[in-house]
Formats: C-alpha cells, structure tokens, sequence
C-alpha cells in the first residue's frame, strides 16, 4: 500500500517550482561545477531524471547557504537563469504544505507572518484573562518567585502538554509522509551516526571548504552557522531545564520556584541568553541577505519563527529578573503567551524545516553508502 503511494506520487506531475528545480538539475548534472559544496550535488548525481520525489528530496537536502549562487556562471543575468538556491527554497516551502497534518493546517505556511500574531494574541490574551479569571487582578504582592500561586501547576501542565504532544504529532506525522515518499532504504548505524554529526554541527553551512557559507555578497562567513547554533543550543538548554524541573516535581517532591543557582534556572538562563543571541544574530543576517537568496515571499515564515523566539527569550528573562515583584504574574501571562503561540504554531512554521532537512540528511547518508 504504502509503495502503491510512492509510485501514485511519483508519478503525480511536477509544479512549476519543481520543473524549476528538475531543469536547474539538468544543466548542474552536466555542468557539476559544485559537487563539494554540499550534499545536494553529489546526491543530484546519483540520478539522470528527476522526479517529484527526488526533487523534494534535494530541496529539503539544500540549506540555502548560497555557496553555489555566487559560484555559478549561469547565474542571472545569464539566458539559463540558474539559482539553485531560490528554486530549492520555493520546492521545500510545497514540501512542507504538502505533507502538513491535518492537511487543512498546510496553508498556514504562505500565511506564517499572520499566524504568528494570531497566535501570539490568543496566547497572551487567553493568559492574561485566565489570571484575571483566577486570582480577580492583574497585580499582587510579591509572591517570591512562586509562579503556582498565580496559575495552578496542573492547569499548566495539562495546557501545555496537550498542544505540545498535538505539534509533536501533528510534524512527526507530515515527516514520516515524508520519509516514505523519499526514502530508499533502512537505516544503519553509522549513517545515524554521521546524520547527527551534520545536523549537530550544521556541516552544509561551512560552504564545502569550511569558511562557511554567502550572506549578502561573494565572502564566505561562518556567522549563520554561529547563531544557528547559538539558537538551537539555546533551545535545547531551555528544553532540558523544562525536563529538569518536571523532574524535581514529580520525582523529588520539589516545587517551584527554585533557587538562582539550582539546575533549571541555570539551564533556563544560558538557554534564554543562546536563545536571544541567535536570534538577534539571524534577524540581522535575513535583514541584509543577498535579494537573489532564497524566496522573498518566505520573509515572513523566516522572521515570524525568529521573532516568537526572541519573545520566548526576552519574556523568559524578564520573568526571571521581575519574580519577587508585583508584576510577576503580568510577565508570567506574557511568557506563556508567547511560550503558547511556538507551541500552537510549531508544526506550521519554521521550525519544521529543522525535521526535514534531518529527514532528507539521513536519506543522503543512507543513500550514498548503499551506492558506493
Ligand atoms: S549551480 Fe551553476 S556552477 Fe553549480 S553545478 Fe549548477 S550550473 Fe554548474
Ligand atoms: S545553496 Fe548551498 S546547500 Fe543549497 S544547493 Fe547550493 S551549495 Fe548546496
């Protein structure tokens, strides 16, 4: 049933962004002037046509780092018109309408910008109301820290863990689609092993020679791979001190709120500082990238998702800073407005391209073994 699908798709006609790609692919496959760059060349030559399977693949296998845009001598103005990097770019953001679950949601993708605030209003409106709902004020004496006294742990807990296990469906469900319609093969050990080592250290992002990739002229910097890393580490940080805390409540018996210098409030902290740098950092690249990089109709998805991660980060510290006084429970409804929307509007943003790209990167590495 499932190979019935993948012949089904396959078979599908391409989009005009995907017979963009497949003709790009023609001309790189005979030019093959970048095959160092990244895994998207080499993977590219393993094939002689090109189906929407292979073209969606080899989308979410690129990391738009421009390499092969400012390197390429049939780049615009040339009559061919090749840049690689837009066209995979326009293919990934169908990739990820395509295989959205529930597929009605798909759309949120060309609507990012407005999903953002939508999700942003109802996630500090809902908690601003239920404090008021709750405790009858928006002030209060100093509550030293003790964020329960204001919303209720388990209120929390069921709140947040019920949007947080749908968003985690919801992207595993449209990834695995994914992987069945690409895939070609089981995995091994040591392609998990190498897979985790380029999602791990963003590898694609060093340019193929490890001065790193193009931002908004020919030099080469390492900038996009520092501050994605500062992101993606910040938020692991803040993930684990989340799963800390949990820990101590559940296991140990100790409740919030916990000391400046216990475990969770020091990940949470470096989590919060990552997660304001690489935001900042990444807000800044995307100001002044190159125009002729990536989709200009992707701008909102890109600084939508960067944008709620810096509220995440800047409400988070506030809220740590603010604790002992009486506006806690204000910055508390702030911060968990906003921790709500990345919730709500994780598997319909940015942050599932995180899933894809790993998904088509473990593909790559299955991929070149089986060929050698
Ligand atoms: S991007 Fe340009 S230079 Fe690079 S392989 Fe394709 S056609 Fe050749
Ligand atoms: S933009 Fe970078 S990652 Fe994408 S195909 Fe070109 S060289 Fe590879």
């Amino acid at each position: 049933m499932q190979q019935l699908e993948m012949l089904i798709h396959q078979a599908q006609s391409l989009t005009a962004n995907e017979q963009e790609v497949e003709r790009m692919m023609q001309i790189c496959n005979a030019c093959r002037y970048c095959e160092g760059f990244c895994a998207v060349f080499p993977a590219m030559t393993l094939r002689l046509t090109f189906g929407k399977a292979d073209i969606n693949y080899l989308a979410n296998l690129c990391h738009n780092c421009g390499a092969c845009l400012h390197a390429c001598q049939y780049a615009p103005p040339h009559e061919f018109g090749v840049n690689v990097p837009q066209a995979m770019a326009r293919v990934r953001v169908e990739t990820y309408q395509e295989y959205a679950r529930p597929a009605l949601f798909g759309t949120l993708y060309r609507r990012a910008g407005v999903a953002v605030v939508l999700a942003l209003a109802f996630g500090i409106g809902l908690f601003l109301l239920l404090m008021m709902a709750i405790n009858g004020t928006l002030l209060h004496p100093p509550l030293a820290g003790d964020f329960y006294q204001i919303f209720p742990h388990n209120l929390l807990a069921a709140m947040f863990g019920s949007v947080f296990v749908f968003s985690l469906c919801s992207l595993l469900f449209s990834v695995s689609k994914f992987w069945r319609e690409i895939s070609s093969g089981a995995g091994s050990l040591p392609a998990l092993v190498e897979t985790a080592n380029n999602v791990l250290t963003l590898t694609y992002l060093d340019g193929g020679h490890g001065e790193g990739c193009n931002d908004e002229d020919d030099a080469f910097t390492l900038r996009r791979r520092r501050f994605h890393h500062f992101t993606f580490y910040g938020f692991m940080l803040c993930f684990a001190s989340t799963i800390v805390a949990t820990g101590y409540h559940f296991l140990l018996g100790q409740q919030a709120p916990y000391d400046l210098l216990s475990l969770p409030v020091i990940l949470g902290t470096l989590g919060g500082i990552g997660l304001i740098i690489g935001p900042l950092g990444l807000l800044w690249l995307n100001l002044r990238r190159h125009p002729a990089h990536g989709d200009a109709a992707q701008k909102p998805l890109d600084r939508g998702f960067i944008l709620l991660l810096l509220l995440v980060s800047i409400t988070g510290i506030a809220l740590l800073i603010g604790r002992n006084t009486s506006l806690m429970g204000v910055l508390l409804a702030l911060h968990l407005g906003t921790v709500m929307a990345l919730f709500i509007t994780l598997p319909y943003g940015k942050f599932a391209h995180g899933f894809y790209r790993t998904a088509a990167l473990l593909k790559w590495a299955i991929e070149k073994r089986s060929k050698a």
